[in-house]
C-alpha cells in the first residue's frame, strides 16, 4: 500500500487530473503533474507541475524519481511513455490497457474478440478497405482511429463516395467505419478495479450530447433494471479482460432496446463528475485508492444527480462580447454545486466547468438542473 504523505504522479493536466489532485490532497498525498501546457488546470494546483511533453524522457525520469506510482487522465499519453515509467514505478492503468482504449481499431477488435456487444464496423487503413467494406454499414460514421475526442475526427457519411472523401480529408489516417445507429439513449458506467480484481461500479448515468460533446448526465439512468444490470456486468467484464487497474469509463448506446458498447475511456469519465457531489466516494478518490492499493470504497450514491457541462461558448454574450457568465444565477439554485476548472481562456466547445444538482427526487432534480441550464444561457439550437 502506498500511504500518505507519498507523492503520486499524474500524466495529463486537464480537469480530470485536477479533480484527482484535489481528491489525493484531501487524502494526504502530494501530486506531481506532467503536462506540456503551462496553464493546465491540474498543473495549477499540483505540488509540482513538470511542463514537458509526454515523451520527454528527462521529465519522465524526474517524475519516476519523485513519485511512488503514476496514473493518467488522458488516453492519448503514448503507451511507450507508460511502458518506460513502469520500469521504475507502478503505472496504473497499464500501457497495454491504455493502448486498447486509445485506438478505435484495437478497441473494436478487443470487443469483438471478447464477444462484447458492439455495433457493426470495419477497420479502414486504405481506400481499398473502404471499397471492400460491407455496403450495409451505410449510412455510417467514419472516425479516425487515434486522437479523436468530443466528436472531433468524425464524419457522418451517407455513401461510399462520401466516406472516401472524408478519409482523404483525414489525411488517409487509419479509421473505423461504423454503421450509423438509431440511438434510443446513451448511457455510461464508471467503475474502479483494484490489483486484486475487486470491482466497484457507480450507478449508470444517462448522457445527452450537443454538437458531439457531452451536455447533460442524468443519474440514475432511466433504464430497465435488466439493462442497468447488463450495463454494469459488461463494464466489469471489460475491466477484467483488460486487466484494468484504476477508474474506467464505458460508454454504451441503446439501440432497439439492446445495449452495445460505444467506447471506453481509460480514466475517470466526464459522466462521472457528479460522483464528487452525489456519492460517498468519487470516481477520483477511487482512482487514488486503486493506484495506491487501498481498498476500494463503496460507491453508493446518497442522492439523485444531474450534471450539466459548461462549455466555452457561454463566455460569449450578445455580439460575441467576451465576459464571465453570471454565476450568481447558479449559486441561487438549491442543491446545485458549481465546479470551474481554472482554464485561462474560453473557446467555444472547450470544457470550462460543470454543475451538479442533487436531491432526493430524480424528476425534481432534472427539472431544476434543466431550468438552471437555461437560466445560465445554454440554448438548445439543435433540438
Ligand atoms: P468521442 O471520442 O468524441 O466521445 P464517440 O465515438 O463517443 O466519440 O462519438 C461521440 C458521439 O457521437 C456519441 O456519444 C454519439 O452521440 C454519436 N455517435 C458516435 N458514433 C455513432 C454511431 N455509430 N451511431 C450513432 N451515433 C454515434
Ligand atoms: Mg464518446
Amino acid at each position: 500500500m502506498i500511504l500518505p504523505p507519498a507523492t503520486l504522479g499524474m500524466l495529463g493536466g486537464g480537469q480530470l487530473g485536477r479533480f484527482f489532485v484535489s481528491a489525493a490532497h484531501e487524502m494526504g498525498y502530494k501530486v506531481w503533474v506532467l503536462d506540456p501546457d503551462q496553464n493546465s488546470p491540474a498543473g495549477l494546483i499540483a505540488d509540482r507541475h513538470l511542463v514537458a511533453a509526454y515523451d520527454d524522457f528527462a521529465a519522465l525520469d524526474e517524475l519516476s524519481a519523485n513519485c511512488a506510482a503514476v496514473t493518467t487522465e488522458f488516453e492519448n499519453v503514448p503507451a511507450t511513455t507508460l511502458d518506460y515509467l513502469a520500469k521504475f514505478i507502478p503505472v496504473h492503468p497499464s500501457a497495454s490497457a491504455v493502448a486498447v482504449c486509445q485506438n478505435r481499431i484495437a478497441e473494436k477488435t478487443f470487443l469483438a474478440d471478447n464477444d462484447i456487444p458492439h455495433g457493426p464496423f470495419a477497420a479502414i487503413r486504405s481506400e481499398e478497405d473502404l471499397r471492400n467494406a460491407d455496403p450495409a454499414l451505410f449510412p455510417a460514421v467514419l472516425k479516425v482511429a487515434r486522437f479523436g475526442y468530443d466528436g472531433k475526427g468524425q464524419a457522418r457519411v451517407a455513401s461510399l463516395d462520401a466516406a472516401i472523401h472524408a478519409f482523404h480529408q483525414f489525411g488517409c489516417e487509419a479509421c473505423v467505419l461504423e454503421k450509423m445507429l438509431q440511438l434510443d439513449a446513451e448511457v455510461s458506467v464508471v467503475l474502479a478495479r483494484d490489483e486484486a480484481g475487486n470491482v466497484r461500479n457507480f450507478t449508470p448515468g444517462e448522457n445527452s450530447h450537443r454538437h458531439g460533446i457531452l451536455d447533460v448526465t442524468i443519474v440514475p439512468a432511466r433504464l430497465s433494471p435488466a439493462l442497468t444490470e447488463q450495463a454494469c456486468d459488461v463494464a466489469c467484464r471489460i475491466a477484467e479482460r483488460l486487466g484494468y487497474i484504476g477508474t474506467l469509463g464505458v460508454e454504451f448506446f441503446i439501440c432497439d432496446g439492446q445495449l452495445v458498447v460505444n467506447e471506453m475511456a481509460p480514466r475517470p469519465h466526464n459522466s462521472g463528475h457528479h460522483t464528487i457531489d452525489a456519492n460517498l466516494i468519487s470516481q477520483y478518490e477511487q482512482q487514488v485508492r486503486a493506484l495506491c492499493g487501498l481498498p476500494l470504497g463503496e460507491p453508493g450514491e446518497h442522492s439523485a444527480a444531474v450534471m450539466v457541462n459548461l462549455l466555452g461558448e457561454l463566455w460569449y454574450g450578445a455580439d460575441d462580447h467576451y465576459r464571465e457568465p453570471d454565476w450568481s444565477v447558479l449559486h441561487a439554485v438549491p442543491g446545485l454545486r458549481l465546479h470551474l476548472y481554472g482554464k485561462h481562456h474560453a473557446r467555444p466547445g472547450r470544457k470550462m466547468g460543470h454543475f451538479t444538482v442533487i436531491g432526493d427526487d430524480p424528476a425534481k432534480v432534472l427539472v431544476a438542473a434543466l431550468a438552471a441550464r437555461e437560466a445560465i444561457g445554454i440554448q438548445d439550437d439543435e433540438h
